[in-house]
């Protein structure tokens, strides 16, 4: 029988991740199987572990499970512990193993996919949940001049601020802060990155137009569909991005995790686009 992993989440019908890991698997010949389930929303726990000891190999986690999926593993990967998020799990002998690949999933995405220089960079990080705790710090690996951080809720970017200032302190990040939306009328940036949810429900952060730099990348987590945030960037001036590419990039790490082996990515963001599955706007895995 082929290895089983899946994705589990509430809701979880839409994931895409069970059409990327199956061409993963053709791509490369393992023999993997890969489903989806639907947890109760107090269930994570029980229908994860019944998936393991029915033989499940590996889980990816998304809305609303990431918190319990960190309280489940017996160890974090570092890229987790720094994230203090968990979005793919391992199940090794007794062992439950927790990582986080959001990170390197959006700045694979960056770099590779979309040709964007971080390095040197400012850019302004909206939203303060699970995903921007997770990409923080491979965001601060590549050296931007500057991160801001904007919530809606100040106290949480003021913690996630000050979750991360050590390392960008260490890493030498020239600015590394948050602001209020209405107090970044005086900044520009060369990337945009919304880590918000706001597009699933066909909302926007309320971002000043000043904060697009000529050039600017505008970024959105949600992948499917121009989004409010997509729209407005690029009336704007800014080229504008969904996530998919951060999707299919955090799973090939997902994948190299599980199977030790590194999927290209290329073909699959491209046969994703093709077959036009936008059915409705979506995010995480
Ligand atoms: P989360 O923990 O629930 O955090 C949601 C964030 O969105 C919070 O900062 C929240 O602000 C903010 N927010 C929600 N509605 C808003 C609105 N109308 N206006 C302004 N801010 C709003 O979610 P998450 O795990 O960080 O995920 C964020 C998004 O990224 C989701 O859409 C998710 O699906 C997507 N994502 C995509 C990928 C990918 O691979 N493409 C991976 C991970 C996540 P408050 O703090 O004020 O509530």
């Amino acid at each position: 029988m082929s290895d089983q992993y899946a994705v589990i989440g509430n809701p979880v019908e839409h994931s895409l991740s069970p059409a990327i890991h199956a061409e993963f698997g053709r791509a490369t010949g393992e023999d993997i199987a890969y489903g989806r389930i639907l947890a109760p929303l107090d269930g994570f726990r029980t229908a994860a572990l019944r998936f393991r000891d029915e033989g499940g190999r590996g889980l990816n986690i998304t809305l609303p499970f990431k918190p319990e999926a960190w309280r489940l593993a017996d160890s974090h990967s570092a890229g987790a512990l720094v994230a203090g998020a968990v979005n793919a799990l391992k199940f090794e002998g007794g062992r439950i193993a927790g990582h986080n690949t959001d990170g390197i999933g959006l700045a694979r995405d960056l770099k590779d996919n979309l040709g964007c220089t971080v390095r040197g960079g400012r850019v302004l990080l909206m939203g303060a949940g699970g995903a921007s705790y997770g990409v923080m710090e491979p965001l601060l690996r590549e050296l931007p001049q500057s991160v801001v951080v904007a919530n809606r809720t100040v106290e949480k970017a003021k913690a996630l601020i000050g979750h991360f200032a050590k390392l960008a302190s260490d890493l030498r990040v020239g600015r590394f802060t948050w602001l209020p939306y209405d107090r970044l009328t005086n900044d520009s940036f060369d990337i945009v990155i919304n880590a918000t949810s706001a597009s699933l429900k066909d909302g926007m952060p309320p971002l000043p137009r000043e904060v697009f730099a000529p050039g600017a990348l505008a970024y959105d987590m949600v992948y499917g569909r121009d989004t409010p945030f997509m729209t407005f960037a690029a009336g704007c001036g800014a080229r504008a991005a969904d996530g998919l590419g951060m999707l299919v990039e955090q799973a090939a790490e997902s994948f190299f995790i599980w199977r030790g082996v590194r999927p290209a990515t290329g073909p699959v963001i491209r046969l994703l686009r093709q077959k036009g599955k936008r059915i409705k706007a979506k995010g995480g895995p």
